[in-house]
């Protein structure tokens, strides 16, 4: 290797803890509880069979890798460049297996991001969230079948909309199962349109994003991912979905399903648009979905999403204590462990309904006394009461970006100040900085002094507007990585860290080449309304290519016996459901599966099988007018830099 080859590969590899990211670490380990184990007790407690480390798809790909995080068990304090309290968390997270919970409630835990819990019936099995993937579903299931007795499985039951909750489904029960009527599929209404919702139409830079909050391209180690805060990280498992075969719409509803009472809770635009909770009497068990979990949860996830509203949140747990405070003597989730004990339950309850409330409100406090988004955000801090409680701390959501959240939910993106109505785009209004502050070596120098001092918040503002402006000047960039490399080393919230230190790598070694197969499985398709698809490509139409055209196309969806019309005017598709137009220019008979795959862009009009009754040219022009989403797009650089 020559000398500037060792040199480069000096200036790219990771970085040992700077003294301040050191300092910072260690108020930390002094500002919290570390003796307090009830959680390692509790994550532990019903053990019956540990979980494997690793579960393959059936072409021998590893989907699932706890094993790749072995480093964890290495290490009893935190390493340097891992923050305390996040590696209190990340050991939790490593607790992975079938555990008994109570008479006729188990739980797969840590063999997924998710937990599967497995509700013995009077014959069957009563699942509930079959996890994210087809084969981690199976290991779950699999794990259950070596230590319990084989039974079918009579019913699943979605908790909500997130597809850490619904993917794995056909790795516990079959589709011709569920359309035999041998086994009730149950969700929360509007758990469908949920899931359109937030799959499909910003889909493409979701995706991308959830790469930096997940760290799902980085290695695991103590310098990269160490946990997703929610769980361990992100199987890379097949998907599936099976629709519904029940929907809970009222708001408490009680059904029996093979002899199990349970009641059912709505509690809808909370952690997801669709979601529910689950009192099961006869073993007072309380199942909270993913309302209350041992963290702080996001109010908007770094991968992006719509607001969810912290204001419902807060009152639903609020219920939950009035319905079941009584009686309750277990509460699960489905992430992390349990919790034992009426008065524990009570208190875990009513500290998350607290917690919640607490960041909504005094957001709302700030914001009516005039504090802009980062100034609310920074003075925003949580009473002792509930940030010395471990559930409180902010692995997955943060204080910080939550309040962001709630700025964002009432006043939007907007501050008020004019200055920022109308500012120049990241390019342009880093080019201007640079140049009004002398320069790349006028910048580099002073950010390197204000790196030594660690100021790395500001350093990563600067160094980035340098990165925007130049985006070839490499001793920028190496600077701006090692200074997220030092935010990711303190953050205490492994989403923050997932991204300060993905950020780092895409800085140092650019953005990975990949073929993505596609964003939206197979199921997903088969599931969407063709109305949702055609929303998808207005999404996706370029309108220059289509300037000045107006006219209107039939659609015929052959095989569900559908009929749209689908008007272009203005640059812009719209259309009815349930509609044929007499004056359309063209009718395409399609399929569902056609129209799925053309409107998706795995597939052009030229790919499928459609009949076109008419104007040929005007339908093909159309097509042709659509965008791909190429989801590898740069983040932490200018969008047209290499
Ligand atoms: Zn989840």
């Amino acid at each position: 290797m020559s000398n500037s080859a060792e040199a480069e590969q000096g200036r790219t590899d990771p970085k040992p803890a700077h003294a301040a990211t050191l300092a910072v670490n260690a108020a930390m380990a002094d500002a919290l509880p570390f003796s307090d184990m009830q959680d390692f007790e509790d994550a532990s407690r019903g053990l019956i069979a540990e979980a494997p480390r690793q579960v393959a798809n059936a072409d021998g790909r590893i989907v699932w890798d706890t094993a790749a995080f072995a480093f964890v068990d290495e290490f009893e304090n935190a390493p340097d460049t891992v923050n305390p309290s996040l590696w209190r968390q990340t050991k939790l997270n490593m607790i992975a297996g079938l555990f008994k919970v109570s008479e006729r409630v188990y739980q797969v835990r840590g063999l997924d991001i998710s937990n599967m819990t497995i509700i013995e019936g009077d014959s069957g099995l009563i699942i509930i969230d079959p996890v994210t993937s087809i084969e981690t579903a199976r290991a779950c299931i699999g794990l259950y079948f070596e230590n319990r007795p084989e039974r079918p499985v009579v019913a699943v039951i979605y908790s909500h909309s997130h597809p850490d909750h619904y993917g794995g489904v056909k790795g516990v029960v079959s589709p011709v199962a569920v359309a035999a009527g041998k086994v009730r599929v149950i969700a929360p209404d509007g758990f469908m349109e949920a899931i359109e919702g937030e799959n499909v139409l910003s889909g493409t830079a979701t995706y991308r994003r959830a790469q930096f909050q997940f760290g799902t391209l980085l290695k695991p180690g103590p310098c990269s991912c160490v946990d997703t805060g929610l769980g361990k990280s992100v199987t890379r498992g097949a998907r599936s979905l099976i629709a519904p075969t029940q929907l809970i719409r009222d708001k408490v509803e009680t059904h029996v399903i093979d002899g199990v009472e349970i009641e059912f809770y709505m509690a809808p635009d909370s952690e997801a648009p669709a979601e529910m909770h689950m009192y099961f009497p006869q073993f007072n068990v309380l199942n909270m979905a993913e309302n209350v979990t041992h963290n702080l949860h996001n109010f908007c996830p770094l991968r992006g999403a719509i607001v969810r509203d912290p204001l419902l949140w807060s009152k639903y747990i609020g219920d939950a204590i009035e319905l079941y405070g009584s009686k309750v003597d277990v509460l699960i989730a489905q992430h992390h462990w349990p919790t034992w004990g009426r008065e524990r339950v009570l208190e875990l309850l009513s500290i998350h309904r607290d917690l919640y409330k607490f960041i909504h409100d005094q957001t709302l406090r700030g914001i009516n006394n005039g504090q802009k988004p980062s100034e609310v955000a920074e003075a925003l801090a949580l009473p002792e009461e509930l940030s010395s409680q471990w559930s409180c701390r902010g692995y997955y959501g943060t204080v910080n970006h939550n309040s962001k959240a709630v700025y964002q939910r009432y006043l939007s993106w907007y501050d008020g100040n004019p200055a920022n109505l109308h500012a120049l785009p990241a390019v342009e209004s880093a080019k201007k900085t640079v140049d009004y502050m002398g320069g790349a070596d006028a910048i580099l120098a002073r950010a390197a002094d204000d790196f030594e001092k660690g100021e790395f918040r500001w350093t990563a503002e600067v160094l980035s507007k340098l990165v925007f402006a130049e985006p070839s000047n490499r001793e920028a960039r190496y600077l701006l990585a090692d200074t997220f490399e030092q935010l990711g080393y303190q953050a205490e919230s492994a989403t923050w860290r997932n991204a300060y230190l993905y950020g780092a790598q895409e800085l140092r070694h650019g953005v990975m080449e990949m073929t993505i197969s596609r964003t939206l499985g197979p199921d997903l398709m088969q599931a969407m309304t063709v109305s949702t698809m055609l929303d998808f490509l207005g999404v996706r139409l370029i309108p220059e290519r289509v300037a000045g055209e107006a006219y209107v196309i039939n659609l015929k969806i052959s095989d569900r016996s559908e009929e749209l019309a689908l008007t272009l005017s203005r640059g812009c598709l719209t259309h009815l459901v349930n509609k044929s137009d007499p004056g359309a220019v063209a009718t395409m008979t399609l399929t569902h599966e056609a129209i799925a795959n053309i409107a998706v862009g795995v597939s052009t009009l030229d790919g499928e099988e459609v009949a076109i009754d008419g104007d040929r040219e005007k339908v093909e022009a159309l097509f042709a007018a659509l965008d791909d989403f190429n989801p590898m797009f740069n983040v932490v650089t200018p969008l047209e830099a290499s």
